[in-house]
């Protein structure tokens, strides 16, 4: 399905004038190969409804229309590059749409007009000024399981190490826990900052994310958020003092969720959390 009509990306850029701007977040993928690799992360997209942020010169957007995404929905703020999108929609049969904006303020539901049948994948080469905002406004969604099936996301790498972190280390955080209690992350691929034009200044890497059911469906968004914020806080204490100020007596919640109060932060599980965030609730209710 791919589509040789259309001239290399490195063309693209050169005909429409598609200077790379920092203030964009902007470094491209122009390697197809990686690109393709990128679209078949999620596997099968034939029913799948694609949400792609930042497509700029469209390199993986073309990638994902190839590997047969049935449409492609992408949000891009720099009108520079709607021009050279129509011409690979316009070689794909039109399964791609462009909307011109921000997509931290996108509703994205409404933008994909989602069938019954349709799957709702997000696959983006993200600017790293706006990904972890993103990755958390995909998280905090408050129906779970969320309106997607997945997300395939480029990050730093530093900031994918944090997201698919196990207890025990330094990358473990609060984005580690939130992630891997809303569902599965994996790293997918490693990126080597010169695969980009022009190439950052770290390495990348991409993020592969399911959603999965609730571990407990008693337990609140802002109560899993409220706990770890405090734990993470003060991550070199242990928890009987850095959960202090949670207007139930630290050591009572402890006890009641069965955690060790010398504990700190990082070595506590997700599930661990999970019930820490149950038991607070429980108690505050009860005051
Ligand atoms: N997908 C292209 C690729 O892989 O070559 C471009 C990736 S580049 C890292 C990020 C893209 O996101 C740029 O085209 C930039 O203009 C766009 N962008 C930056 N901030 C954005 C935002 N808040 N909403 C939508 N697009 C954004």
């Amino acid at each position: 399905m791919t589509n040789t009509t259309l001239p290399p990306l490195r063309d693209v850029i050169n005909a429409y004038e598609l200077r790379a701007k920092k203030s964009f977040g902007q470094n491209f993928l122009l390697d197809l190969n990686l690109t393709g690799k990128i679209a078949r992360i999620p596997g099968d997209l034939s029913n799948s409804i694609v949400y792609e942020v930042g497509p700029g010169p469209g390199g993986l957007t073309r990638a994902l229309l190839a590997h047969g995404a049935k449409r492609v929905v992408a949000v891009e703020m720099d009108e520079r590059c709607l021009a050279p999108l129509t011409d690979v929609a316009a070689a794909y049969g039109n399964r791609l749409s462009v909307e011109l904006g921000n997509a931290l303020k996108v509703e994205e539901q409404t933008l994909l007009k989602l069938g019954n049948e349709d799957e709702a994948r997000i696959v983006s080469n993200l600017p790293y000024n706006v990904g972890t905002l993103l990755f958390i406004k995909w998280l905090t969604l408050q129906d779970w399981k969320p309106w997607y099936r997945s997300l395939t996301l480029m990050f730093q790498q530093e900031v994918a190490e944090r997201i698919v972190a196990a207890p025990g280390g330094k990358a473990y955080g609060r984005l580690s826990v939130l992630a891997q209690w809303r569902g599965q992350a994996r790293i997918a691929m490693r990126v080597p900052a010169a695969a980009f034009t022009p190439p950052p200044k770290v390495a990348s890497a991409i993020v592969h994310f399911e959603p999965t059911e609730p571990i407990d469906k008693r337990v609140q968004l802002k109560d899993i958020e409220k706990v770890v914020e405090k734990a993470f806080g003060q991550r070199r204490k242990m928890l009987r003092a850095s959960l202090k100020g949670l207007e139930v007596p630290a050591i009572g919640l402890l006890e009641a969720a069965n955690l060790d109060p010398t504990l700190r932060a990082e070595n506590v599980t997700v599930a661990q959390f999970v019930e820490l965030a149950r038991q607070y609730r429980l108690l505050k209710s009860s005051n």
